[in-house]
């Protein structure tokens, strides 16, 4: 594990270790030990596996590409994970990925291990011909270590539900007779898939604020006003205000989750800005979200880039550099494009008073401190990008039963499961020092060490 993850979750236990009430069976030296083997188990991954997939492309040439399976852990179930197909891809951020799979899963009580895929590909770069070749050879490479019941590859960056197709029909290939729909999620509805999960990530994001901020903070007022930390106040200063907001990144899960924000009745929001890997768009009065969704649906995902794009849009915007939009003064900034975007030669021009991690680890361990210490509320990815994987496992139960439910039905599954989540979290989080991030790593690790306690692997 890169030493983020494996720094908290070392946090995360020391707290653990403080609690008189855990583990409390273990006596003379062995509670110690106990918690020494749970920093080494949680700090690890399983297995990494790697591979140079052969492809023989459309050109006609024939290429190796690096390709990664890590299996950091499986105490709670079949190792889950998205694979990821981006030219920075490499074997150190495949392991944090992969362990904050584990956190996610185990802090929504999902019944899944973490696990991470990734290949050192730009996608852009390659036809949809090559692609499906990467697709095939991968599961091909992999074929021994997946399965539905050991380790259920999903979409995450550059891949989605063509992808998960092709892998699917590859692995189905390989393995005549075998169980197939639960070998991978993120599929397209006409080939197994779930309702609701291509917008299921983005929605749980929004939701994830708007619970905080709307339901939670609203019912519980009273009682957090005793609880005066810096956290509490930028929530409370904030809910019942008009918010202005700004998502980075503008794919899959941003544009889900904008739209949601723009539809929202519950709180009044303004999204005054989005972004995506060419520009941001920055409009005071807000942006017209679904023109702007109608947009990329068409262009191949970009946003708007000019003037003329602008009008073939009927969008009306300011447009701004790409990082413009992290700097903004605004309430909220949404960060669903890649990690390490607020780092250390940027985290002093941030502006937003809460930001959300739509994405994995889209801010570094400094630029956590620092940003907490300012008296910004972060709301972690574990926390608020779970979405996804909730809706993978909505997608494996349903392909075990090959019975499917409704979108709507997805959608109340998924949001009580959250709920859920949240009011474990957030009572914990108003009532202790520690960060949002830390509350949720805390529940994590408890679950995890509990598990592996009650299956006697500690001692
Ligand atoms: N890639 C997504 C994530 O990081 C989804 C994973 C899944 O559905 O298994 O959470």
């Amino acid at each position: 594990m890169e030493s983020r993850t494996a720094a908290i979750v070392q946090r995360s236990l020391n707290a653990l270790f403080d609690d008189d009430s855990f583990l409390c069976d273990l006596h003379n030296g062995k509670r110690e030990k106990a918690f020494t083997s749970l920093v080494s188990i949680l700090s690890t991954p399983n297995h990494v596996h790697k591979s140079f997939l052969r492809i023989a492309l459309e050109d006609g040439s024939v290429v190796r590409i690096p390709a990664y399976r890590v299996q950091h852990n499986n105490i709670l179930g079949p190792y889950k994970g998205g694979i990821r197909f981006h030219e920075s891809v490499n074997e150190d951020e495949v392991v944090n990925l992969s362990s904050l799979m584990t956190l996610k899963n185990a802090l929504h009580e999902v019944p899944f291990g973490g696990g991470k895929g990734g290949v050192v590909i730009n996608p852009r770069n390659y036809t949809a011909k090559d692609l499906h070749a990467i697709c095939v050879k991968y599961v091909q490479y992999f074929t021994k270590v997946i399965g539905p019941n050991e380790d259920i590859p999903a979409p995450d960056v550059g891949t989605g539900e063509r992808e998960m197709d092709w892998m699917m029909g590859e692995f189905k290939s390989i393995h005549p007779g075998r169980d197939y729909l639960g070998s991978f999620t993120g599929k397209s509805v006409e080939n197994g898939g779930s309702l609701g999960r291509r917008t299921s990530t983005g929605k749980g994001v929004y939701f994830t604020f708007r619970y905080l901020l709307h339901d939670f903070v609203k019912e519980q007022k009273s009682w957090l006003e005793d609880r005066k930390s810096a956290d509490a106040h930028t929530v409370l200063e904030t809910y019942d205000q008009s918010l202005t907001l700004a998502f980075q990144g503008f794919g899959n899960v941003g544009s889900a989750a904008a739209l949601n924000a723009y539809q929202c009745s519950h709180i009044n929001n303004k999204i005054v800005a989005v972004s995506d890997r060419n520009v941001t768009l920055y409009q005071q009065d807000g942006l017209d979200i679904p023109a702007l969704v109608k947009y990329t649906d068409k262009n191949n995902g970009d946003l708007p880039r000019n003037a003329e794009e602008l009008h073939a849009a009927q969008v009306q915007a300011e447009i701004l550099e790409r990082e413009d939009i992290l700097y903004l003064n605004i309430d909220a900034l949404f960060l669903v494009a890649l990690e390490n975007q607020i780092h250390s030669d940027n985290m002093e021009k941030i502006k937003a008073k809460i930001v959300v991690e739509g994405a994995n680890a889209p801010i570094t361990n400094e630029a956590d401190e620092y940003l907490t210490n300012a008296g910004t509320l972060i709301i972690p990815d574990i926390l608020a990008n779970a979405g996804g994987v909730i809706v993978s496992y909505f997608e494996w139960i349903q392909g075990k039963e090959t019975q499917f439910f409704t979108e709507e039905e997805v959608f109340r599954r998924l949001y009580e499961k959250m709920k859920k989540t949240f009011d474990n979290v957030f009572p914990t989080f108003f009532s202790n020092a520690y960060t949002l991030r830390k509350t949720c790593y805390i529940h994590s690790v408890l679950k995890l060490s509990t598990i592996l306690y009650r299956q006697g692997k500690l001692y």
